[in-house]
């Protein structure tokens, strides 16, 4: 599989301002780099506050990042302006967390899914057809086609702001909590249908949740943040059967397990207190405070993320 996307140093500083003047800044992401293969899922974990949502949301520069590159096919959209840009924002969608928020009321579903077929001047023949054709295809019908929002049921709206999404046939899109707002019946049907439409159209996925078991059943390679920074990465299966960071180690030990006798004999991590203020964060590794094997090491300097070999990177000193 061939690199879509590249992100390399990214960084998205928010200032937190006092009455007079700036208090200081919220470091949401800090340095971050990863790459997406085309066709594949990576998943971004970790606690709220981490800076995951900003990350997907500066990729797709509804944030602009103060600085870093993003590469998407050999192109850096940092630098797009104009037409080139235009293309960018087609190419690559986001699906929002709420479903009740995020599609116009006012609108009938025919208006919401031709929306940016026509902002984007794309010919698709007869529109009530084609978007009939994508409200099948997420499960939805023509008898859907001039209701308005507020008929429908969370997951239903999450199959219309899809099949809106696919109406201008992207390669990539931002999968921020699609589900995490939806009943759990109603979230196995959305997470099967966006793997089956995956592997039909060929799309490439960001995966950003905080719910672990979801982003296993979903993600080929996943990402860990922690205050703004990766602390691991690499193949999904590997790391869930034996992370290596600590704070993985702990995140995962939170994971409920249906079985409790799977988990006699394995030593479990405890994830203790709160994640420090992301304004002023711990010197050298940022989970030192949290962390049961700190060193002095670990308090002066910031473990860079090391290529372990085997598709896996980590930060720590420990290895
Ligand atoms: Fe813990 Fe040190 Fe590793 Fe940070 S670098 S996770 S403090 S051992």
């Amino acid at each position: 599989m061939t690199e879509l996307l590249e992100v390399r140093e990214l960084r998205k500083y928010f200032p937190v301002k006092g009455i007079f003047f700036t208090k200081g800044h919220v470091k949401a992401v800090d340095g971050v780099s990863f790459s997406i293969k085309k066709g594949e899922t990576f998943g971004l974990v970790g606690e709220s506050g981490c800076g995951k949502t900003t990350v997907g949301r500066t990729i797709l520069r509804l944030i602009e990042p103060d600085s870093g590159e993003i590469v998407f096919e050999g192109k850096n959209v940092v630098e797009m302006g104009g037409k080139e840009l235009l293309w960018f924002r087609r190419k690559a969608q986001i699906m929002f967390q709420d479903p009740y928020s995020s599609l116009n009321p006012r609108k009938t579903v025919f208006q919401i899914v031709i929306e940016p077929v026509r902002h984007y001047g794309i010919d698709v023949g007869d529109p009530e057809e084609f978007v009939v054709r994508l409200l099948e295809r997420v499960g939805l019908n023509e008898m859907h086609l001039y209701r308005y929002p507020h008929e429908f049921s969370g997951g239903q709206r999450q199959r219309i702001a899809l099949a809106r999404i696919l109406s201008v046939n992207p390669d990539f899109i931002v999968l921020d909590e699609p589900t995490s707002a939806l009943d759990v019946s109603v979230q196995a049907n959305i997470l099967n249908m966006l793997r089956d439409i995956q592997r039909e159209m060929d799309l490439t996925y960001l995966f950003i949740s905080h719910d672990l078991a979801v982003v296993e059943y979903m993600s080929h390679r996943i990402g860990v943040m922690y205050l703004g920074k990766l602390v691991e990465v690499g193949d999904a299966e590997r790391i869930f059967a034996e992370p290596l960071h600590p704070y993985t180690k702990a995140l995962f030990s939170a994971i409920p397990v249906p079985d409790p006798e799977y988990e006699r004999g394995k030593k479990v991590e405890q994830l203790v207190g709160e994640p420090p203020s992301p304004i002023d964060p711990p010197s050298g590794c940022r989970f030192h405070p949290r962390c049961r094997y700190a060193m002095d090491v670990c308090r002066e300097k910031e473990p860079p993320l090391k290529d372990m070999g085997g598709d896996r990177s980590v930060a720590c000193w420990l290895y």
